[in-house]
């Protein structure tokens, strides 16, 4: 009788202790829902939604780096004048928070140039870079820094760039469009005699505030002929960006995922993903051991109209089949990972990011 006591007195506290357990598990949840990051890499796979997500799964021997986030959601990525966004208003609208039309730069649909995260955390002292394997002038990492009509007009981007006082650093392709211009000016030069560094490979930078890297005349070439451009100019960043006093925002590119999907080309977009894959892997690496890093990775549409499927109808083998050589206006996946993750769940507008990094960084000063 008295053991029979005994046991159930000790599993009356062990109840009492799991509910004071689960309760401050609950509070602890809303603190963390209000937990400020340092740092914030938002990483964007151009074209990259759920069926190229599950391709690097299907294709890769180990589980991929998307499986390592605690946090998912989807994003709709419609544009303010089509159902069918373009890289232009889809990076538009992740870098700023507004919905614009298709082909526009920076701006909203009233062609008003709108500030993106990248001026605004630039303006609260954060260090920013932008890193892609295309032009740096192309439409994605365009919407961090530039502001124009027309997605196009390359070289108009190219001296936004050049003229930029919150970008610290650049790496990426498009040098053309600043040493061969149309207008004959050397925006290069003219940067370096503004203070910049400039180098054409990865190699030899040394430390300094503002650095542009221009690896290439035109786009890089594709994964693996570029190597492991894209990893390598991350982690460059990485080091070269945390020295930051005040935390640092860095944007990087899995540009090409959307170049090989155009093409309807299934291997150079496995390549494509596993490169990005890593290049996840080397971030989350960094944001696991400074755990103050919010990284988030995401995309501005999906491009190809991607299914796996068994053209035998057998459900055994998985064959890839485009069906568009073009956009498609499916959801596209949000994977989010450090403090403040936890906001990054359910269906969202792609305007809605952006706004919840806001959200974070005010959330201390309440
Ligand atoms: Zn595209």
């Amino acid at each position: 009788m008295k053991k029979h006591f005994l046991l159930s007195s000790i599993s009356l506290v062990t109840i009492l202790l799991s509910i004071s357990c689960s309760m401050s598990k609950d509070s602890s949840a809303n603190q963390k829902t209000c937990q400020q990051p340092t740092n914030i890499i938002l990483m964007i796979g151009d074209g990259m939604s759920t069926p190229q997500v599950y391709a690097a799964m299907l294709t890769s021997e180990n589980p991929t780096s998307f499986e390592r986030f605690p946090f998912t959601g989807l994003a709709k990525t419609y544009s303010k004048s089509h159902k069918i966004t373009d890289s232009a208003a889809g990076g538009t609208a992740i870098a700023t928070g507004h919905k614009t039309n298709n082909g526009m730069i920076g701006m909203d649909s009233d062609s008003i140039p709108v500030p993106s995260v990248l001026e605004i955390l630039s303006e609260k002292g954060m260090k920013t870079g932008v890193i892609a394997t295309s032009y740096i002038t192309h439409a994605t990492p365009a919407s961090f820094v530039a502001k124009n009509i027309n997605r196009n007009n390359y070289e108009e981007i190219a001296m936004n760039f050049a003229k930029s006082n919150k970008v610290d650093l650049l790496i990426g392709g498009g040098r053309k469009h600043f040493n061969q211009r149309q207008d004959g000016v050397n925006l290069i030069e003219q940067m370096v005699s503004e203070g910049w560094n400039y180098y054409d490979t990865l190699i030899n930078i040394k430390e300094s505030d503002k650095t542009m890297i221009l690896a290439s005349e035109g786009h890089l070439p594709s994964y693996p002929s570029r190597g492991n451009f894209l990893p390598d100019a991350t982690v460059l960043a990485l080091e070269k960006l945390s020295g930051s006093e005040n935390g640092f925002f860095l944007m990087i590119e899995g540009s090409q995922i959307d170049f090989a999907a155009h093409n309807c080309d299934s291997t150079y977009l496995v390549n494509e993903l596993h490169d990005f894959d890593n290049t996840i892997n080397k971030v989350l690496d960094f944001a696991e051991k400074d755990g103050n890093t919010l990284v988030i990775v995401t995309a501005d549409h999906e491009t190809g109209g991607l299914t796996m499927i068994d053209t035998n109808g057998r459900y055994t083998e998985t064959f890839f089949k485009f069906s568009t050589g073009s956009h498609s206006p499916l959801m596209v996946p949000v994977f989010a990972f450090g403090p403040g993750s936890e906001n990054f769940t359910g269906i969202m507008e792609n305007t809605d990011i952006v706004k919840k990094i806001y959200q974070l960084l005010e959330c201390n000063h309440n």
